[in-house]
């Protein structure tokens, strides 16, 4: 049975397909350069001292952040089902469902742009 989880997952994936043919190279050098926490990250982050689950600390993270896609797709690439910490507005449990979501879209599997 397909869940409200899987859907939302899977809507992820889908939504990530226009970077499926991205090199991962030019990725990492674009998210890296132009990440927002690569470039403004605050000192104190509002949010440090709350009480937050994964998901909205990553939520909070990544607000505002124009490369979320970018940095989601990179990590599913590089971190793949192992992914630890936050990325791409996502906490890593999250991004652990949506790996096999991730993998059966387009070519990625077959390509082996995913571990
Ligand atoms: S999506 Fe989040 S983790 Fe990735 S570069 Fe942007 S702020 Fe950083």
């Amino acid at each position: 049975m397909t869940t409200y989880n899987d859907l939302w997952l899977i809507g992820i994936a889908w939504r990530l397909d226009r970077l499926r043919w991205a090199p991962t190279e030019l990725l990492g050098v674009h998210v890296r350069g132009n990440g927002l926490c690569m470039t403004e990250f605050p000192d104190e982050p509002v949010w440090q001292d709350q009480c937050l689950t994964d998901r909205e600390l990553a939520g909070a993270m990544c607000q505002g952040c124009p490369l979320v896609d970018e940095c989601l797709e990179l990590e599913l690439r590089t971190g793949g089902a192992d992914t630890l910490g936050v990325w791409g507005g996502m906490s890593a449990d999250d991004r652990r469902e949506l790996h096999p979501h991730w993998l059966r879209r387009g070519e990625r599997a077959e390509r082996g742009v995913a571990r």
